[in-house]
C-alpha cells in the first residue's frame, strides 16, 4: 500500500498531468535527493512511468516528465441510478476497460450478493487480479453521510440509514465509498474529464432527476452532514406543486425531465422526449413553449443562484443526450444572465456535456479513484 509520500505524489503529477522531478520537489517541499529516491521506488513499483523528455532552457540534462500508470491501479464502479444497475472496471486513467450489469434491486442484502457473483466476471473480462483493484465506488440517487459510507436516505431505493460500503465492503474485502450521482460526477469531471485544471467549478445534472455538486479549491464540497448541493429540492415556486420530498414548488417539480414530461402529458402534449416537446414549442404550441419556458426560467435562476453564491469559474451541465442543445437551453443561458449581478454576467462560462450509457458508474469508480489518490483530510 502507498505511503503518504507517496500519496502525495501521485496526487501532484495526477492533477497537473505530469511533472519533472525538480518540478515534484518544488510542489512537495522535499529535497531532489530525496524526491530522487521515492520516485527510482515508485518506478519500481510499476506506479509511474518516465514520458518524454521535457524541453529545458538549454542548461544541463533536459528535465524527463513522470506520469501516472494507467495500468498502476483499477478500481470498480457501480451506478444504482436506473435499472439495469451497472458495473464497470476503470484504471487510473479513467479509461473503462470491462463493464456488466445486473438486475437493480433494492434489498441491500440481494445488492451485495449479486455484486459478489458479478465482480470476478468483471475482472475475468479484463483479466484483471482481485489484487490491483484498489477500490470501489457506488452511486445512487439520494443523501450519503460526510463519510462516504451510508446511504442516510434514498427516494428512489426505499432506503433510511443503509450502510452500505460497510456491507459490499465485507463481502468483496475491497475498501468502498458510496457518494451521491451528482457528487460523484463532479469527481469523475475534476480527476478525469472537462474540470481536470479547474479548481472552483459547479456541476449541474438535468435528467429525470435534477443534481449539483461543487468543488471549492480543489477539493469537493460535501457540507457538514454531506447534504451540500440538493438543488433539486431549493423552492423556485413557493406553494407551487407537491413535490416527492414532501415541500412545495421545488426546482425537481418544474425543470426535470420527469416533470417536464408530466406537464406535457396534463396538457395533452403526446411526446416522449424533450426534443420533441421542443419541436411543438418552435411549431407554434403554446403550451410547449410555456413548460419550456417556465422550466428553463426555474433552472436559469438556480444556476444564478448557485453563481452568485460560489463564484465558480465554469458550470459544467451534465445533460441527457440531446436535451441541452435545443430551446431549453437558449431560455436556461437568457434567465441566467437576466438574474447575475451584472458583474458576473457573462464570466462564467456554461459547458454542457452528454451523458453516455457508463457515465454514472465511471463516475462512481471515480469516487474509490479520487480517495485513493486524495484521502479525506
Ligand atoms: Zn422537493
Amino acid at each position: 500500500m502507498l505511503n503518504a509520500t507517496q500519496r502525495e505524489l501521485l496526487q501532484l503529477i495526477s492533477a497537473r498531468q505530469g511533472l519533472s522531478r525538480s518540478e515534484l520537489a518544488l510542489h512537495s517541499g522535499l529535497s531532489k535527493a530525496a524526491i530522487s529516491g521515492i520516485i527510482r521506488d515508485m518506478l519500481a513499483a510499476g506506479l509511474l512511468s518516465e514520458a518524454e523528455a521535457m524541453a529545458g532552457n538549454g542548461q544541463g540534462r533536459p528535465s524527463v516528465k513522470l506520469t501516472l500508470r494507467a495500468e498502476a491501479a483499477y478500481f470498480v464502479g457501480i451506478s444504482l441510478i436506473a435499472a439495469p444497475a451497472s458495473m464497470v472496471l476503470i484504471n487510473l486513467s479513467g479509461e473503462i476497460i470491462s463493464h456488466c450489469e445486473f438486475p437493480l434491486n433494492n434489498s441491500p442484502q440481494q445488492l451485495v450478493s449479486d455484486i459478489q457473483y458479478s465482480l470476478p466476471r468483471l475482472l475475468e473480462r479484463a483479466a484483471i487480479s482481485p489484487q490491483q483493484v484498489l477500490g470501489l465506488g457506488v452511486t445512487l440517487s439520494g443523501f450519503i453521510d460526510e463519510h462516504q459510507a451510508s446511504c442516510v436516505q434514498s427516494a428512489l431505493l426505499g432506503w433510511r440509514n443503509v450502510p452500505l460500503a460497510q456491507l459490499i465492503q465485507q463481502a468483496t474485502g475491497i475498501d468502498v465509498f458510496i457518494e451521491n450521482d451528482a457528487k460523484a460526477l463532479a469527481v469523475s469531471e475534476k480527476l478525469f474529464g472537462h474540470a481536470r485544471t479547474l479548481q472552483n467549478f459547479i456541476l449541474l445534472s438535468h435528467g429525470d432527476g435534477i443534481g449539483s455538486a461543487s468543488f471549492i479549491h480543489g477539493a469537493l464540497y460535501r457540507g457538514a452532514h454531506g447534504g451540500a448541493g440538493e438543488i433539486a429540492h431549493c423552492t423556485i415556486e413557493p406553494g407551487g406543486a407537491p413535490c416527492r420530498c414532501g415541500k412545495r414548488g421545488c426546482l425537481d417539480t418544474i425543470a426535470s425531465l420527469i416533470a417536464l414530461k408530466e406537464q406535457a402529458r396534463n396538457q395533452q402534449l403526446n411526446i416522449a422526449t424533450l426534443p420533441e416537446l421542443e419541436r411543438l414549442a418552435i411549431n407554434g404550441s403554446t403550451a410547449a413553449l410555456d413548460i419550456v419556458h417556465r422550466a428553463g426560467n426555474a433552472l436559469g435562476l438556480a444556476i444564478a443562484n448557485l453563481i452568485q453564491i460560489n463564484d465558480p469559474e465554469t458550470v459544467l451541465i451534465a445533460h441527457q443526450p440531446g436535451a441541452f442543445d435545443g430551446l431549453l437551453s437558449t431560455v436556461v443561458r437568457q434567465a441566467l444572465e437576466s438574474h447575475v449581478l451584472p458583474g458576473f454576467a457573462g464570466k462564467t462560462p456554461l459547458i454542457p456535456f452528454a451523458l453516455a450509457d457508463n457515465s454514472w458508474a465511471q463516475a462512481a469508480a471515480s469516487v474509490a479513484a479520487h480517495r485513493f489518490l486524495i484521502p479525506l483530510s
